[in-house]
């Protein structure tokens, strides 16, 4: 094998923006190679983010429900008994089966890929270095007429915090905890450390959520958020919100291992920290000052509309740029991105993003919250319908939420959903498909949706942004 191979596209970092942008490039003819330093594809996401995440929380929901809430459907349990080591490999079985999937995928799609830590290599090239396991013959420059960087992010590091990467980590650590620790200090109360905390906190744990802000889910409308704390409260996890940390360390002479000192507060002595205060581009060391790439002051690549770099020919996408760091938002960067390389005229739009935080209750948004209506002094309608009118729920037994429709006042477009309760991560795509088309809360209310469902809660909001509510009085 020689040192050196050529591809028309060579995409850098084997994520859900990589690996769907390499996907889409096969399909469109394109011979393109993909690049990842891990030897499986799958990026954060597959790895160690969206998906070992949510097995977590399914497995400790069952397990829950198990101990408090069969009962209610008259399902009779008893010595429920915790298998962490099962949980833990059921996890891995499932990141297994999708990052093998890749694998499939870029065979039978014909991507080639390249197992190292590439770094770009003047604007025409990328170098690999060899990582542990990849092919020894395997080329060590990949020339390519066009490079799509997609290095990806990683967990934000605070000074103060001295990460052991056991007992003080970060969210990667928090996944495969060996045992369930009797206190988790969360610092951070974004979706990441909510997410995990209920993990623990339903597994046993007593978790104690730190947050700098005087509120929790930073991002979501204000009124969800609310509902989501108290739920949370009455889960058992402890918040302390407007709360600075000013340091953590592992301190084998107190009485747990771990100790947090609090600005103006008690210090807190606990088994585990999660360190989740965000993510950082993954960008240092890639070659990009060398070859012209402008960042931002934090790390992110500068693009234009066509996610080109300030370099021709080098173009970046997903977490790497900023912007909504979610997996479904490079995906579709990535198809955006390599299909407007092919001549299509594709579009990305930035307007309906829906995220959700997969708690119990789950969470759910798309387009914009009351409080930034109000900022735009944009005027809006608002039609709610609480779940208890939805005859789905009360049979699931899962009453606790409610679906949000906030619509402009005159012309009655759809400009925000927001949802709480069960599925609320699956009934999101009506209101962002609605919201893709256009849509007028009055449209939404015209559609027939199937009863008894969950989304006939987003069709009466519908009705009652208008007042014409049937089931709510
Ligand atoms: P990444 O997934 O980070 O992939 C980048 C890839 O590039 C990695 O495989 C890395 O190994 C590789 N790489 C980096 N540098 C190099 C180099 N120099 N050479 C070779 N390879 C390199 N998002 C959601 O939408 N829904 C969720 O439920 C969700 N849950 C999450 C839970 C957790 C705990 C975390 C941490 C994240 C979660 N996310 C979720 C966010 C999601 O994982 C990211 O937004 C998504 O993975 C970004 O995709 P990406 O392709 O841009 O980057």
């Amino acid at each position: 094998m020689t040192n050196t191979a050529r591809h028309e596209l060579v995409v850098l970092g084997g994520g859900p923006a990589g690996y769907v942008a390499a996907i889409r490039a096969a399909q469109l003819g394109i011979d393109v190679a993909c690049i990842d330093e891990n030897p499986r594809f799958g990026g954060t996401c597959l790895r160690v983010g969206c998906i070992p995440s949510k097995a977590l929380l399914e497995s400790s929901h069952v397990y829950e429900e198990a101990q408090h809430r069969m009962r209610d459907h008259g399902v009779k349990v008893s010595g429920v008994e915790l298998e962490l080591d099962v949980m833990m490999s059921r996890k891995e079985k499932i990141v297994d089966a999708l990052t093998g999937g890749i694998d499939m995928l870029f065979k039978k799609g014909g991507v080639t890929a390249y197992r190292g830590r590439g770094k770009l290599h003047g604007a025409e090239s990328i170098e690999i270095a060899p990582v542990e396991g990849a092919d020894p013959d395997q080329p060590k420059i990949i020339e390519a007429d066009q490079i799509l960087l997609c290095p990806g992010s990683i967990p934000a590091r605070l000074p103060s915090i001295e990460e052991d990467g056991d007992r003080i980590g970060n969210s990667t650590t928090a996944l495969s905890f060996p045992e369930v620790p009797e206190i988790l200090v969360v610092i951070g109360g974004g979706y990441i450390g909510l997410e995990l905390g209920s993990v623990w906190n339903r597994l046993g744990s007593r978790v104690i959520v730190l947050e700098a802000l005087d509120r929790v889910l930073p991002g979501l409308d204000n009124e969800m958020a609310n509902l989501a704390h108290r739920a949370f409260k009455k889960q058992g996890i402890e918040f302390r919100t407007s709360t600075l940390v000013s340091s953590a360390r592992v301190d084998t002479t107190q009485s747990k291992p771990c100790t947090i000192e609090i600005q103006g507060g008690e210090p807190i002595y606990c088994d585990r920290v999660l360190l989740a205060t965000g993510r950082w581009p993954a960008t240092d060391d890639l070659g990009l000052a060398a070859a012209g790439v402008q960042t931002d002051r934090r790390g992110f690549i500068e693009v234009n509309e066509n996610f080109q770099t300030s370099v021709p020919g080098v173009y970046a996408i997903g977490d790497c740029i900023g912007g909504a760091m979610l997996a479904h938002k490079a995906m579709e960067e990535g198809i955006v991105c390599v299909e407007r390389m092919a001549g299509i005229a594709a579009e990305m739009n930035y307007d309906v993003i829906p995220a959700v935080v997969y708690t119990h209750p789950e969470i759910a948004m798309v387009g914009q919250t009351e409080e930034q209506l109000k900022e735009a002094g944009i005027a809006y309608k608002k039609g709610v319908c609480p779940l208890g009118a939805n005859g789905r729920a009360r049979t699931l037994g899962d009453i606790d939420g409610r679906v949000k429709i906030l619509a402009d006042e005159e012309t009655d477009r759809v400009l925000g959903v927001h949802i709480i309760g069960p599925r609320a991560g699956d009934l999101i795509a009506e209101a962002a498909a609605a919201m893709e088309f256009g849509a007028s809360s009055e449209e939404i209310a015209r559609t027939c949706h199937a009863h008894p469902t969950l989304s006939e809660a987003v069709h009466e909001a519908a009705l009652a942004v208008d007042d014409r509510a049937i089931h709510t009085a």
